[in-house]
């Protein structure tokens, strides 16, 4: 029996697989490292297991509304308040299984067959497949290294078409780890609102933030834009809660509506108990956060560092997230034993099979002549995963 259409247009998240094939290799006893997974090496805080072993405990283990429960979304309120200057209304906020559930969700509420969804490369893996999925058309716009991947409002503006729905902005951005100035998302949203689009913002790492930058929610610059935008987030990244599934979104009504309506259909409710970590994760104590966000700079200084002082490789300076994506086009079309390098993806190959490397080839990024490394690892391993890769690339001719 042939499986639908719809599912063929899709592959595997390749940042998820390439993590896969190196878990492989090391069950197989071969010493691995892995830049691919892109999730925070700290354990989840302690308060957070507490709050969701006592809902367990006190029997919180049954559906609650499909949009997630009051309390929740009451303290979400609260934070984008005070955190975001914004000001949301609890029926403006929906929570899903995870950001990407909530991503995916506000696609399949907006868009319908043929829409665009102009997306800015390099790009989050999941952003395309996500559009693809709802029968929209992504339309992905390039940007350069040399304007720090950042997307100009004239770029904006000359691919708005009349099908164009929504654009997408990741600030700060996984993979590049290039975020916005306030300055920027002004004019950012001067050019959106000349035309009758939506505004999805993806403020995921919104507190992995380095050198005293300032993270500003496009939403906050005003009622016109905020009416327009649709803000999407989540604990995963900021209290390392990937395994939780928590994400929300907030935005207006309508939307939040229709997503809250697809949730009813499809998964019902975020789970019970983590929902309550989650409410534990915004009440609590925030003073976890810099201690992290410094331990992560650290390892960005280090990593951007020894990557740049590879011949041959740029790196932009990330601002935020925990990912670097160098440059490495000088050595494509280079040879290992006789053969070829001719793509990120072949070098990629190269590196797991030879230097015992994992990382993401830029093209699963829609930027051919990068590479996405993650560094949520120990400094010791960073440093001997880049002499890997460093060996890797002069072994090459
Ligand atoms: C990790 C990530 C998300 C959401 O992750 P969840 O674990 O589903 O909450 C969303 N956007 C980007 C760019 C991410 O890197």
């Amino acid at each position: 029996m042939k499986l639908s259409q719809r599912i063929q247009t899709v592959k595997p998240s390749p940042t998820l697989a390439i993590a896969a094939k190196a878990k492989t290799m090391r069950a197989q006893g071969i010493d691995v490292i892995s830049f691919g997974a892109g999730e925070p090496d700290f354990d989840t805080s302690q308060h957070i297991k507490d709050a969701a072993i006592k809902a367990l405990q006190e029997g919180f283990t049954k559906y609650t509304p499909a949009g997630g429960i009051d309390e929740l979304k009451e303290a979400i309120v609260e934070k984008l308040q005070r955190e975001n200057r914004v000001q949301y209304q609890k029926e403006q906020i929906v929570v899903s299984c995870g950001g990407k559930h909530s991503l995916y969700n506000l696609a399949q509420a907006i868009l319908d067959q043929g829409d665009e969804v102009i997306i800015p490369a390099p790009y989050w893996v999941s952003f395309p497949p996500i559009v693809i999925l709802a029968g929209g058309r992504p339309v992905t716009i390039s940007t350069s290294e040399e304007e720090g991947f950042k997307l100009s409002p004239e770029a904006l503006e000359e691919a708005i078409s009349p099908k164009t729905k929504a654009v997408i902005i990741n600030s700060p951005s996984n993979p590049t780890g290039s975020a916005y100035t306030r300055a920027e998302l002004e004019e950012l949203a001067d050019a959106t609102l000349k035309h009758n689009i939506y505004i999805i913002s993806d403020e995921i790492y919104e507190k992995i933030i380095y050198d005293g930058f300032e993270h500003v929610s496009i939403a906050s610059l005003g009622e016109k834009v905020k009416d327009i935008t649709i803000l999407v987030n989540g604990v995963s990244k900021t209290y390392s809660m990937t395994g939780w599934r928590i994400g929300y979104t907030a935005g207006p009504r309508e939307v939040i509506e229709g997503m809250t309506r697809i949730q009813s259909q499809s998964t019902s409710n975020p789970t019970s108990f983590a929902q309550k970590g989650a409410l534990a994760a915004f009440q609590g104590t925030q003073e976890e956060i810099p201690i992290m966000v410094e331990e992560y700079q650290r390892r960005r200084n280090l990593i951007w560092e020894l990557l740049t002082s590879i011949e041959g490789v740029s790196c932009y300076k990330p601002l935020g997230a925990f990912y670097v994506f160098p440059g490495i086009g000088n050595y494509l079309g280079k040879n290992f034993k006789g053969k070829k390098i001719e793509d990120s993806s072949q070098l990629t190959s190269y590196f797991l099979d030879e230097a015992r490397v994992a990382v993401v080839p830029g093209v699963d990024f829609g930027a051919e002549g990068y590479l996405r490394l993650s560094y949520p690892i120990s400094p010791e391993v960073i440093q001997e995963g880049i002499k890997r890769i460093r060996e890797a690339l002069a072994g090459l001719d």
